[in-house]
């Protein structure tokens, strides 16, 4: 088990006041309402170095270590879901320029995702392309002087809108036999808002049972010129192994996003079953509301330590792969039983909007699909067990 210092702990203090102040009075409301983020709740958070913690100190980041951004994360997501998850995107687009950008792309574009001045969106899954990344065929064409054209659509594309950047993967080699060798990606510049850059790059939202808080697109890409100073780390064919190597961070953030939820909901499921009286008692004095309120506890407990086990191996430099996947795999699952039992001890209330006990459950369910769905999860699992199936 996981025993946090002094310093983990006064970072979890210092996210759970500036959640509990300035986000939790809103989130319910703003949730009932399908209401995004508002803009100055996410100035505030790149005030405060969200945004800037996984970029290092010479880009104007805060250069701190994956268990920090795992604590961070897990309080943020504790009040509301798209609030922890707003950081997932900077974590995408730094990691992909640092890894894997020239020192001219760090250098242009790292600093302004860490202030919070360029904030970003990760644009990968298409129509005909989710979890089958390889097959991705919006295409990329080069031009005679150097720029590239896209053409072809993107679909499920969050905080497209507000963003002022999107990593686009991309293919560069029209042969599609070529798979995940032919694809590349690109920084596409754009300014923030709903019209996008239209005729070349228009986009819809799509609307969803829940995750209200950024809004997910449907883009469509129609001539739209790339200049060849955004393909990242300048040559074509590294977009798939490039993507690969921020998903094990993507991954144990979005398993302390998992995490968040579930601790939200048992906390309001475990308050309500004190004070709810049926049978002349609060229902906290029946045996099964215990015994389900003990499941949670211990799920939920057991979620978060493989999650921190698997920031904790990536910050000593060792390889988590394996372990990102099963603290996204398990704490997905734990997510959507643990919010629906939260729900089942609200009763009738539970299903009333009123409550919170319903966006709890709602978002918790998106966790088996996106960053990787858990049956894809659980293939790369199984590939890392069983090494004959490579
Ligand atoms: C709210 C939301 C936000 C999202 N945000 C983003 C974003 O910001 N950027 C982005 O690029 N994408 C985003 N996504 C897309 C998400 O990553 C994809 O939905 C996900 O990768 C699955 O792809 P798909 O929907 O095409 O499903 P499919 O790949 O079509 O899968 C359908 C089903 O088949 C299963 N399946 C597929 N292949 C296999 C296999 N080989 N073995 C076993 N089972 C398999 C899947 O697990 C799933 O159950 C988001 C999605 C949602 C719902």
């Amino acid at each position: 088990m996981t025993v946090l210092t002094g310093e983990y702990e006064t970072i979890r203090r210092e996210t759970r006041k500036f959640a509990e102040k300035e986000v939790a009075p809103v989130a319910h409301d703003l949730y009932n309402e399908g209401a995004e983020i508002p803009m100055p709740i996410i100035r505030k958070m790149a005030d405060l170095g969200y945004f800037a913690m996984a970029i290092p100190e010479q880009y104007g980041g805060l250069g701190m270590d994956t268990l920090t951004i795992t604590l961070v994360t897990e309080e943020l997501s504790r009040v509301w879901l798209s609030v922890g998850s707003v950081m997932t995107r900077m974590l995408i687009a730094g990691g992909l320029l640092l890894n894997g950008g020239t020192d001219a792309q760090k250098e242009r574009w790292l600093p302004g995702i860490a202030a919070g001045d360029i904030l970003p969106a990760a644009a990968f899954t298409e129509p005909n392309a989710g979890s089958d990344t390889a097959g991705m065929q919006l295409r990329a064409v080069k031009q005679a002087n150097g720029s590239y054209l896209l053409n072809g659509a993107k679909t499920w594309i969050t905080f497209a809108n507000r963003a002022h950047i999107m990593t686009v993967l991309a293919r560069t080699n029209p042969d599609v036999s070529k798979r995940h060798k032919g694809l590349s990606m690109f920084v596409v510049e754009k300014t923030p808002g709903n019209e996008f850059v239209p005729p070349q790059l228009t986009g819809a939202p799509i609307p969803t049972i829940g995750y209200y808080g950024m809004k997910s697109f449907s883009l469509n890409f129609e001539d739209f010129e790339v200049p060849a100073e955004n393909l990242i780390g300048g040559v074509e064919g590294r977009g798939f192994y490039q993507l690969m190597g921020v998903y094990e961070t993507a991954r144990i953030q979005t398993a302390a996003r998992a995490v968040g939820v579930a601790q939200a909901a048992f906390d309001a499921a475990l308050q309500y079953a004190q004070e709810r009286e049926q049978f002349g008692k609060p229902i906290a004095e029946f045996q099964v509301i215990q015994h389900k309120l003990a499941h949670m506890a211990t799920d939920i407990e057991a979620a978060r330590q493989l999650t921190y086990f698997a920031a904790q191996k990536k910050d000593a430099g060792q390889r988590s792969d394996l372990e990102a996947g099963m603290a996204k795999l398990f704490a997905a699952d734990m997510v959507e039983k643990v919010t629906s039992d939260a729900l089942q001890i609200f009763g009738g209330y539970g299903y009333a909007m009123e409550y919170p006990a319903h966006r709890f459950w709602r978002d918790g369910r998106i966790f088996k699909i996106f960053e990787g769905t858990s049956e894809i999860q659980a293939e790369v699992i199984a590939r890392r067990l069983i090494p004959e199936r490579k």
